[in-house]
């Protein structure tokens, strides 16, 4: 099978165009090509008013070996790589004779940790600290509809993690040689999801889908002999000395919020990058953590049909096509990077918070994109050298977080609304007293006010030089009635917890910090990978030392 990438069609092509700029591409007849599938299609609209189709796709054509040959020097042909999934272990026939493996989180890193422990027949046990997923919606239109928030069951925490209410975006831009986010596409595919997401360069879900997809893989897990339980959260590890490395403690378990006590040697922290608490009993417990960069900034929102046009020109509202995004970054003359973030075509803006007393901004959509609104963060990086407090404190970026969450609560009125200003007015550097055309979505609503207390003066800067840079990519950009919605603080973990190459903390045998919350993923597919890469490093530990090994 021959993999052919950059085949560019114009959006109107008929489909019989694609066969034919194969058998072009590769100067052989039309029936030397037996089959071909799309690997990847994407759209290509840097050329406003031009945007086309570029194709990655495999054939099975005559003559493989000799066609290899003749493109040796064409990057765009090559042998399509065999990206199957195989199990590196499975669990010995009579079952363990050691402890289970135990995930603490069921976000996609734990989900996709446990479903591939479970596969391999290890039979995980999972705890979460929230609610299944449904009553978990629950929770979180509590504080979208009624300004009350379960700090234990919201939009960060319960089953499916931090991206369930979301765009359900699963594209990333890691390294992935052995092709794990092909497993976890094949898997969403599996539980749900519309099976384009294996095809389309820019897949996304939709919170809509995503919500039965959790319970689905939840289901399977559970069917292959691994346990879920809810609304456990773990309040402790249970640590040792390690006898044969002096300076390393050993795990042992971890001692849950209920007091109760589940003893494991293999345990995998899936924890998000919210978990306050739990940071804060991780570096009391000794756990090797550091502080690492993130970003602050606002929410924007823009009429989608000002971002269609910008993008899309005379071909805007195509449905070939979908709702247009951006990708922005602009280099501020202070020194700071001000970029856009997770933005969602024809979506919302949501209340993120876990935290009481907290305001926090993100976005999430539907899978048909056709929310009138299109929003993105624009956010300014921020290095641990901003965020006060002991030096080397690995625990300063989340009060750093806290202090700019709980002023943007405090603006939005104390009630969980949140504060909000019309682009025009940021610029000016005037407060909003009101809000124009563009009818923000924040719920449980907004809080019309002077963002330029919200952020530290060198952020306010930077984005104030960045918004009218952004105007020249996108037309309308700065249009004075956008709107501004704060704070945009749960970019990334604001800590790293450092692992060796076994993807053990370098200080605790048997504890596997891994995705968003350990700094190791930035996304639903790239923590999927990792829950992967973390299931495998983990299986074949513990059946070494099941082993005796
Ligand atoms: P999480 O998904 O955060 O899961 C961690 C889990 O651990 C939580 O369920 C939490 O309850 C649990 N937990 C924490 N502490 C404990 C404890 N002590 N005991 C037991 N359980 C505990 N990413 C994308 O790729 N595309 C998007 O479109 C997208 N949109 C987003 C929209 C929103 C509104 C949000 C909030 C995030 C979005 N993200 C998106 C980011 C994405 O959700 C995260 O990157 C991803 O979920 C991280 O996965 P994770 O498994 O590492 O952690």
């Amino acid at each position: 099978m021959l993999r052919i990438t950059e085949l560019r069609l114009p959006i109107d092509h008929p489909p019989e165009a694609l066969p034919a700029a194969i058998a072009t591409r590769l100067k052989v007849p039309g029936k030397d090509i037996s089959r071909f599938t799309i690997f990847r299609q994407s759209v290509d609209a840097r050329r406003v008013g031009a945007p086309s189709f570029i194709y990655a796709v495999d054939v099975e054509v005559k003559r493989e070996a000799e066609l290899l040959q003749r493109f040796a020097a064409d990057p765009h042909v090559s042998a399509a790589p065999d990206m199957t999934y195989r199990f590196v272990a499975q669990a010995p026939a009579g079952g363990l004779k050691t402890p289970r493996p135990l995930i603490v989180g069921f976000g996609p890193c734990g989900i996709f940790a446990a479903l591939v422990l479970a596969q391999m027949g290890l039979r995980p046990i999972v705890v979460e600290r929230g609610r299944a997923v449904r009553e978990r919606t629950q929770d979180t239109w509590g504080l979208w509809r009624k300004n009350t928030l379960n700090p234990e069951s919201n939009v960060q925490f319960g089953e499916g993690g931090a991206g369930t209410f979301s765009d359900g975006k699963l594209y990333s831009q890691i390294r992935d040689p052995q092709h794990h986010g092909r497993k976890v596409l094949t898997e969403f595919v599996k539980a749900g999801a519309p099976a384009e997401i294996l095809t389309l360069a820019k897949p996304h879900i939709g919170t809509f889908r995503l919500v039965s997809m959790v319970e689905t893989m939840r289901h399977e897990i559970e069917a292959l002999g691994g346990e879920i339980r809810f609304e456990q959260r773990v309040a402790d590890l249970l640590l040792q000395d390690d006898p044969a490395q002096p300076g390393m403690r050993r795990l042992r378990g971890v001692r849950l919020a209920s007091g109760e006590e589940i003893e494991s040697h293999h345990v995998v922290l899936a924890l998000g990058h919210s978990a306050r608490d739990t940071f804060a009993m991780l570096h009391e417990a000794g756990v090797a953590m550091e502080a690492k960069p993130f970003s602050v900034g606002f929410r924007i929102e823009h009429p989608q049909s000002l971002i269609d046009r910008a993008r899309y020109g005379r071909h805007a509202g195509d449905t070939r096509l979908g709702a247009a995004d951006y990708k922005l970054v602009h280099h501020a003359s202070n020194g700071r990077t001000v970029y856009s973030f997770c933005m969602c075509p024809g979506g919302t803006v949501v209340a993120a918070t876990s935290e009481p007393g907290c305001v926090v901004t993100n976005g999430m959509s539907q899978y048909s994109r056709n929310e009138r609104n299109a929003n993105a963060g624009i956010v300014v990086n921020v290095s641990p050298a901003d965020f006060g407090g002991e030096p080397g404190d690995p625990l300063a970026g989340i009060a750093f977080q806290r202090r700019l969450e709980a002023r943007a609560f405090e603006l939005g009125g104390g009630n969980y609304e949140a504060p909000a200003q019309r682009v025009g007015d940021f610029l000016a550097g005037r407060p909003s007293t009101q809000l124009g055309e563009v009818v923000p979505s924040y719920k449980p609503g907004v809080r019309p006010t002077d963002l330029s207390t919200a952020l530290p003066d060198w952020a306010i800067a930077a984005l104030r030089e960045a918004i009218p840079a952004f105007e020249k990519q996108i037309k309308g950009f700065s249009l004075p009635d956008a709107v501004l919605t704060g704070v945009e603080t749960r970019t990334s973990s604001p800590l790293r917890m450092p692992r060796g190459d076994d993807l053990q903390s370098v200080n605790v045998r048997g504890l596997y910090p891994g995705g968003e919350g350990a700094g190791y993923a930035g996304g639903i597919l790239s923590a999927g990978v990792d829950g992967i890469r973390i299931a495998e490093a983990l299986a074949l530990d513990l059946l070494a030392a099941e082993a005796g090994g």
